[in-house]
């Protein structure tokens, strides 16, 4: 009997559900589903600043969760994509391998761009990985002791959540955050406001509305001056692996697939592509933005999407909106900011211990659902809005 042999790129958020929910839509079918992932436990992401400030986040081994669904799992790096023989290249521990496939799902996810300044990748430190975050969780307890000086690089959720979970646990260290826009412009002006107070309440020094040029060994140098420091986290923007340009599939300038409104690469439509190395916002003419929030509906779409089309049916195209942004501040505090639509922060907000609480269920959540991708629903629309953003996308409007 032939079998189809499908491809999942990437154990993170997206990779994972994409997985094994397939799996559970395909039982009993002729399929071979392999998994490639570098690394062999998952990674919890949205804890890595929590991992810095020494704390110890739940891991489970890939091979343990993935085998009970049939599903294979091989450790490796994967070096190179050929769209035309539909294979890849995985570098292993028994040396490069050669994977074929029918259908690819790529979930590489994204890290962040250590090359975008002088003196970044030898100076600074960041939570691109575990091993990162615990290049930090091994310096910050020294630092403490002696009252010094953290510079945290970029105002975006990263540089805040880190900030302030670095400052809760360590209250001796001085914590200052540097950034490029006006601090807190992605929230509404209560969770801004709300930011800017716990901020304060923490002791942490807030210097917004400066471009950074360069790092050196032992300051951070901006536009109008310098500021020294002990230790310095890159918070920067998340950039995504070169692998999917380098094969010749249609990337954006920041080098995510672009897909079409079933997710499919518009270049390949044997290729799905999920998660933050995925952009459908053209398609679905909806604003996406690089999160867990995105990877996991998006790994449930896929997975419904294959198993329809593997078994001649017409899967409906990828629909999704954002309720809310979960932002955690420390552990006593958080700020759950609600969104319309377009992704834009209403006035509502959720703070306090209220809003720690709902950040760390979402973060159990999104394990959860990891492991349990049968028991999950994907976030629609409401009816009454559907009908609304679809008339705008005929008319053009965003
Ligand atoms: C500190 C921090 C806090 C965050 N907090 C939040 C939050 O509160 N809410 C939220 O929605 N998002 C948050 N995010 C963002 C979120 O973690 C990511 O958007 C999400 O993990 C993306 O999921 P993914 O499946 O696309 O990719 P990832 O989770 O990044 O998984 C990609 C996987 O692919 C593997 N991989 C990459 N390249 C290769 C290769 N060449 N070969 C083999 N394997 C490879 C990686 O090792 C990884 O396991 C946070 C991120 C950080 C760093």
């Amino acid at each position: 009997m032939k079998y189809t042999r499908i491809v999942v790129l990437g154990g993170g958020y997206s990779g994972m559900m994409a997985a094994r929910r397939l799996a559970h839509n395909l039982r009993g079918q002729p399929v071979e589903i392999t998994l490639v992932n570098t690394a062999p436990h998952f990674v919890q992401r949205v804890r890595l600043h929590e991992l810095a400030a020494d704390r110890s986040p739940l891991r489970f081994s890939m091979h343990d969760v993935l085998q009970p669904n049939g599903i294979t799992f091989m450790q490796g790096l994967v070096t190179a994509l050929d769209p035309q023989t539909r294979a890849l290249t995985v570098k292993t521990a028994a040396g490069d391998q050669s994977l074929g496939y029918d259908y690819l799902i790529y979930a590489l996810g994204s890290s962040v761009d250590m090359s975008v300044l002088p003196g970044l990748r030898e100076h600074a430190l960041s939570l691109a990985s575990e091993a990162t975050a615990a290049q930090l969780r091994d310096q910050l307890p020294s630092l403490a002791q002696t009252g010094g000086r953290l510079l945290i690089c970029g105002g975006g959720l990263t540089g805040i959540e880190a900030a302030t979970e670095f400052a809760e646990t360590y209250p001796d260290l001085k914590v200052t955050l540097l950034t490029r826009d006006e601090f807190g412009a992605q929230l509404s002006l209560k969770g801004r406001t709300y930011v800017r107070q716990t901020f304060q309440l923490l002791g942490i020094e807030i210097r917004d509305k400066t471009v950074i040029h360069a790092i050196t060994a032992d300051a951070v140098e901006y536009d109008s001056g310098s500021l020294a420091y002990d230790a310095c986290l890159w918070a920067g923007s998340f950039s995504v692996p070169t692998l999917a340009r380098e094969a010749g599939l249609k990337v954006n300038t920041g080098g995510q697939i672009i897909t079409d409104d079933h997710l499919r690469s518009v270049t390949d439509s044997h290729i799905y592509a999920i998660g933050d190395a995925a952009d459908v916002s053209a398609a679905i003419g909806t604003p996406i933005r690089m999160a867990c929030a995105t990877a996991l509906p998006m790994g449930m779409h896929v997975a419904n999407e294959l198993a329809d089309r593997l078994n001649g049916r017409e899967h409906r195209p990828y629909e999704f909106m954002y309720y809310f942004r979960c932002i955690s501040l420390g552990r006593k505090a958080g700020l759950i900011q609600f969104v319309d639509a377009n992704d834009q922060p209403k006035e509502t907000i959720m703070t306090g211990r209220a809003g720690a609480a709902f950040k760390e269920f979402i973060c159990r959540y999104t394990t959860w659902q990891v492991r349990h991708p049968r028991w999950t629903f994907l976030p629609r629309r409401p009816a009454a809005d559907r009908a609304a953003h679809k008339a705008s996308q005929v008319v053009g409007v965003r």
